[in-house]
């Protein structure tokens, strides 16, 4: 077997055996970067040297028997979390030579846990999109099928896991980044519940949204990888400081008893029948495994689609008014005076869907406008999360589809941007009610593409959604398919 197939857990079992190095492992991965990156255009930067430097301080933990779990793991990061001495770009041309001097809190876990970090993954710029098209770095294409996106904005972090070129991978999610790209490429994605994971140096796209998650090739890493970047940090001021439980002793429970919610208002006209099918055959799956299957209803969910895109516009306004050419970034200077800086600075660096957003949200924050607009959002999201705690009332968990379509192709929707903000339609009421979320494989299309299956949790439920993807995932063998790229 191939090192890059392995699962975090199965090469953590082989190094620790010392039937393989920490070094070998890395090798194995950067060399099969080399080889397959250009056909998928997963990673901006590749950090070999870094890499192998901590593979080989990894080896001598290993030696010495002081490893942790993630101790010589090869992973790779969203290029949206900042890393010290290493470009972070969050794919625009904006921060292009941006080299950040420190590191965030998610990433200082990571290495401090012993992990190798290969580099840095595609995006869409600043995390607005859908399909990584917005990536000032090209689009990234799906391990399988190379004509067709792999969803976004992680689009990145979910295409290196298929296409096998790191073990886990981290992203975000703010309406479905971590989820949806998750689907369409065949992976495990899941997404914390606000506050489980510090966004202390993650570059903010809309703060009251934003989430890190993993991303893996399994139910059991996504736990592994979890459990490294959860807990409270001072730093983030919205970080909760609640206990991080045992996510992986809480996989094996099973799923007798449990009972699963199937939200009416998400299985609407259109949806896709394969993915109602696939839908259908799971929760055959879950009855056969002893889960008790509950309607239920979201009542609000036809507004969360507009109430998202006003409240993320108006943060991502805000939060994108730093990048002005003074202390870091791309600068335009014609010497035409400051504000011909800021302008030349922020028309250059910027891309289309990003001034779209910006001239959103300011809009929508305007004298005048903020009542009607942004005000009124905040309101309805409340409306939303109220939704989620009365359902949670009656079920454990809920189970929908991730995005109303498998993978669709390249350039089908990047001249109707309401089309793309459409595919979000049942990740983004979980990120308004600041919840918890994972994408697990559930099925193919006849065309061969993955299709994920969702699993909501309370807040801070997320043993609850990780033992019931867990157990769905015992029970099928879709995780097991491999990505025909080699
Ligand atoms: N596609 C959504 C957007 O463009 C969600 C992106 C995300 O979760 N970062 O805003």
């Amino acid at each position: 077997m191939n090192l890059t197939d392995l699962t975090i857990h199965q090469l953590q079992a082989q190094l620790r055996r010392r039937d393989v190095s920490a070094v070998e492992a890395t090798r194995a991965y950067l060399e099969r970067i080399a080889a397959t990156d250009p056909q998928v255009n997963a990673f901006i930067s590749v950090t070999d040297k870094v890499a192998l430097a901590a593979a080989e301080e990894a080896d001598r933990q290993l030696a010495a028997g002081e490893a942790g779990p993630l101790t010589g793991i090869p992973l790779a990061l969203k290029d949206i979390f900042v890393t010290e001495g290493v470009r972070t770009t969050c794919a625009s041309r904006i921060l292009e030579n941006f080299i950040p001097p420190y590191d965030g809190t998610a990433v200082r876990r990571l290495k401090k846990g012993g992990a190798v970090l290969l580099g840095k993954l595609n995006m869409d710029e600043f995390a607005m999109g859908s399909s990584n098209e917005n990536s000032a770095f090209g689009a990234v294409k799906n391990p399988w099928d190379r004509q067709r996106v792999p969803g976004g904005s992680s689009g990145g972090s979910a295409a290196a896991i298929a296409a096998r070129l790191a073990a886990g991978t981290l992203g975000t999610d703010t309406g479905g980044s971590i989820r949806q790209p998750a689907s369409h490429c065949g992976v495990v994605g899941l997404k914390p519940t606000y506050g489980r994971v510090s966004r202390y140096g993650v570059i903010a796209y809309a703060s009251s949204l934003d989430q890190v998650g993993p991303l893996a090739r399994d139910v059991e890493d996504c736990a592994v990888l979890l459990q490294a970047v959860a807990g409270h940090d001072p730093l983030d001021s919205t970080s909760v400081d609640t206990p991080v439980p045992d996510y992986d002793g809480a996989l094996r429970q099973g799923v007798k008893g449990l009972r699963i919610g199937l939200p009416q208002e998400y299985f609407i006209d259109g949806l896709d029948p394969e993915v109602r099918d696939a839908l259908e055959a799971a929760v055959a799956v879950y009855r056969e495994l002893g889960a008790e299957i509950v309607e239920v209803s979201l009542p609000h969910t036809a507004y969360a689609v507009a109430c998202y895109y006003l409240i993320a516009t108006a943060e991502a306004s805000s939060n994108l008014a730093r990048y002005d050419g003074v202390r870091y970034g791309l600068r335009i200077d014609r010497g035409e005076g400051l504000i011909d800086m800021y302008r030349q600075s922020r028309a250059a660096g910027f891309g289309a869907e990003v001034k779209r957003r910006i001239m959103l949200g300011t809009y929508a924050l305007s004298s005048g406008y903020y009542d009607a607009y942004y005000l009124k959002a905040q309101k309805v999201r409340t409306l939303i999360r109220q939704d989620f705690l009365d359902a949670f009332a009656q079920v454990d968990v809920l189970l929908t589809p991730v995005a109303p379509t498998p993978a669709f192709r390249l350039g089908e929707k990047t001249t109707d941007p309401l089309q793309m903000y459409l595919s979000d339609i049942f990740t983004i009421p979980v990120n308004l009610a600041g919840t918890c979320a994972l994408s697990v494989p559930g099925g193919f299309s006849a065309a061969g593409l993955p299709i994920g299956l969702q699993l909501i949790g309370r807040p801070f439920g997320e043993e609850t959604i990780l033992q019931a993807a867990h157990a769905y995932e015992q029970a099928t063998e879709w995780h097991r398919r491999k990505a025909p790229i080699e």
